[in-house]
């Protein structure tokens, strides 16, 4: 039996700040309070798993022991069939520039340029269905832990469409749609998307 956060406080091990508000707001109405592991000063632990369930629990786990409180950390990505699963845990990092590519940062035009190019250098008839995924994992200091995995599949599109969003968004089609994920109403993209089918399965198993 899954132990249940029940209302009270939970860390969210995040530093970002949009993303402490959309978990704040998503589970506000279950009487849960929600601080950030940023606000408390808790350190980032590198993440070095080489999946998304782990390197979600790495983060939870690591604000549990830190705060005493029970945390919650999402990791999420694109896989792409074609190449494996790549760019998978390594999806935020195929957008960093390197130093000889100009001002430091994220180039999401140059990543999603990087996944097209592997795909093309495969060949024309190269299968381009991908999938967003999304793991949320919640740890409690005793060490017991919860992992809820969300996805969205999709096809990779070419060249990108749509300013809405963000990250591989341009480029990314759902299955049964025609427009990317730039291109949709942002309400939309929220129902279908991998963070909202891993809410769907949290909210269900320790709300329901
Ligand atoms: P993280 O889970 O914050 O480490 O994010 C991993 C990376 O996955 C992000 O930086 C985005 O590039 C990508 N990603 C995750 N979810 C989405 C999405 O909904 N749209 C586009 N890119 C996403």
């Amino acid at each position: 039996m899954t132990r249940r956060l029940g209302s009270g406080t939970l860390v969210i091990a995040t530093h970002n700040a949009g993303k402490l508000k959309e978990i704040s707001a998503l589970l506000e109405p279950y009487g849960v309070k929600c601080i950030s592991a940023g606000s408390l000063g808790l350190p980032e632990p590198a993440e070095t798993g080489t999946t998304f369930v782990q390197n979600a629990l790495i983060k939870a786990q690591a604000a549990a022991q830190a705060s005493g409180l029970a945390a919650l950390a999402d990791d999420s990505g694109l896989s792409v069939d074609a190449l494996g699963g790549r760019p998978g845990v390594y999806t935020a990092d195929w957008a960093q520039r390197q130093w000889f590519e100009g001002a430091p940062g994220r180039d999401w035009y140059m990543a999603m340029g990087k996944v097209e190019g592997m795909l093309q250098e495969l060949g024309p008839e190269t299968g381009r269905s991908a999938a967003f995924h999304c793991v949320l994992a919640i740890a409690w200091p005793d060490g017991e832990h919860a992992v809820y995995e969300g996805r969205c599949e999709g096809t990779l599109t070419w060249p990108p469409r749509g300013k809405l969003g963000f990250g591989y968004d341009p480029v990314f089609v759902p299955t049964g749609g025609e427009q990317t994920f730039a291109e949709i109403d942002p309400d939309e993209k929220h129902r279908i998307s991998h963070r909202a089918d891993a809410f769907a399965k949290l909210v269900s198993e320790q709300f329901g």
